[in-house]
């Protein structure tokens, strides 16, 4: 019996393609997509050529987080063309291929699968240096089929995004467990929504009485700072959200033997940043979650 046709043809069309990353998560919502485009946006402005590949079938965010709802995917003599955001980020995602972006997708695994497999087979990268692939949540079936059709060709290893609560972390223990078992190095576990950092300039101060009646002063507040104290217009007010008192990500990653690649705080610049589809390299408002991106992707 010769090769898989299929992996021989995967093969070559990742023959191009230099690093590749996966990016896991335990759960949804803990911010893989998030990470995943601000990942490439990083890379991309940083002169890279990267590819972005979305297949979580069930919930695919990222042509809404990259400002790309509603584009329709293009073939070429090559195959799939993925749609470029900038000359160097390519975006190709299951998204696209959905009539309705409201509706739920119902697939059992090997349909899942020979999705998956068509697109690491046809999508027409060309040369890339990275390609960040934004997985579904969890362990399932299509991780199995992903990891084991990425490996034939090489894959770095595995970055997982988690926030800092127990419920969260406990999963992120299995998805660990998971790469180990499948032989897929962990690159190192990323912690989310990790306290709220936001600058003072965006809160809205309040004098509130004995009996409860309010008044806006924050016009008055920043007239005041600026003139008294204009340093205090640079503070970043930060606080806890979740409980991580048993020690979050960093306890979790020393116990398991993992690197543990740092923190982004709860933004809500980010978030603003992340749905309408933008960098948050390039918004200044990001003061809070900017830098700590930056941080830990200088790590990889
Ligand atoms: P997942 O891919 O894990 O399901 P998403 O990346 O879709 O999660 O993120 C879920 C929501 O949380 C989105 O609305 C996103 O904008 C927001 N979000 C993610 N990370 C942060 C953060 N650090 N600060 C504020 N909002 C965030």
């Amino acid at each position: 019996k010769g090769p898989d046709p299929d992996l021989v043809e995967i093969e070559k069309r990742m023959e191009n393609v230099k690093h590749k990353i996966l990016v896991l998560s335990g759960k949804g919502g803990v911010g893989k997509s998030t990470f995943s485009a601000q990942l490439s946006f990083a890379l991309a402005g940083m002169n890279y050529h990267v590819g972005l590949l979305d297949i979580d079938i069930c919930g695919p965010s990222i042509p809404k987080m990259l400002g790309l709802e509603g584009q329709d995917i293009h073939q070429s003599n090559y195959g799939w063309s993925p749609v470029y955001l900038e000359p160097n980020l390519g975006v190709m995602s299951i998204g696209f291929m959905l009539p309705n972006p409201d509706e739920a997708v119902i697939w059992r695994g090997p349909r899942k699968n020979g999705l998956i497999k068509q697109f690491l087979k046809d999508v027409d990268w060309g040369d890339v240096e990275y390609l960040v692939v934004d997985a579904p949540p969890g362990t399932s079936d299509e991780h199995i089929s992903i990891v084991q059709l990425l490996q034939v060709t090489g894959i770095d290893g595995a970055i997982i995004v988690t926030t800092p609560q127990e419920v969260s972390l406990i999963d992120v223990r299995k998805e660990v467990s998971f790469c180990k078992k499948v032989g897929l190095p962990v690159l190192g576990v990323v912690e989310n929504m990790s306290g709220l950092q936001q600058p003072l300039t965006d809160f809205r101060f309040k004098k509130v009485t004995e009996i409860g009646e309010e008044t806006d002063v924050t016009e008055w507040a920043l007239q005041y700072m600026r003139e008294k104290a204009p340093e205090m217009l640079d503070l970043v007010v930060c606080g806890e959200v979740f409980d991580s008192s048993k020690g979050g990500a960093t306890k979790m990653c020393m116990e398991m033997g993992v690197p543990f690649l740092g923190k982004v705080p709860m933004d809500p610049h980010l978030c603003k940043a992340a749905e309408e589809g933008r960098s948050c390299f390039a918004d200044q408002k990001c003061v809070a979650s900017a830098p700590a991106l930056k941080k830990i992707i200088q790590k990889l």
